[in-house]
């Protein structure tokens, strides 16, 4: 339990747990800012990176971290059908996800119009809902080239990325 001065990223990471009304330590700070650097991680890559980052923490305390931070509004949780959980830090804007069926790929997808509008239901049958999921499903850019090379010789191409 030594006292660790880090970068920028470790302070903003300190902020946001301490704001949350959460005790800062170590393990959560690691933890926070895996899940900012690796987007839609799954519990086992976050492990990795929690473990370049602070050596020695067991697979429970970085479960008992994310559900933590998860319970808090710091980190999401996404359960993509026939995928295991994966986490990140986007919260709370209630984005949805492209899910590649072949290699398990995860981005965000920003709600198709205004704010959040898959909340209002056709018919929310009394509930008070305050979250909606929705997952787009298919191959991704990648994935259709190696399916078919004539259909997309450019598929690599992120036409928004860069
Ligand atoms: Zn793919
Ligand atoms: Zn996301």
């Amino acid at each position: 339990m030594s006292h660790q001065t880090r970068g920028v990223t470790t302070s903003a990471a300190e902020r946001l747990i301490r704001d949350a009304g959460l005790r800062v330590t170590a393990p959560r700070v690691a933890v926070l800012d895996a899940v900012h650097a690796h987007p839609h991680a799954d519990t086992d890559t976050l492990i990795r990176a929690v473990r370049s980052d602070l050596r020695v923490v067991s697979h429970q305390a970085v479960y008992d971290v994310l559900r933590v931070l998860t319970a808090a509004g710091l980190v999401r949780r996404i359960e993509p059908p026939g995928s295991v959980a994966r986490y990140e830090a986007r919260v709370g804007d209630n984005h949805h996800h492209l899910v590649c069926r072949s290699c398990g790929a995860v981005e965000d997808v920003d709600c198709a119009v205004g704010e959040a509008p898959c909340l209002t239901a056709a018919d929310d049958r009394g509930y008070a809902i305050d979250e909606a999921e929705v997952v787009y499903r298919g191959l991704c850019p990648r994935c259709r080239g190696a399916a078919d090379p004539a259909a997309h010789p450019a598929a690599d191409l992120d036409p928004n990325g860069s």
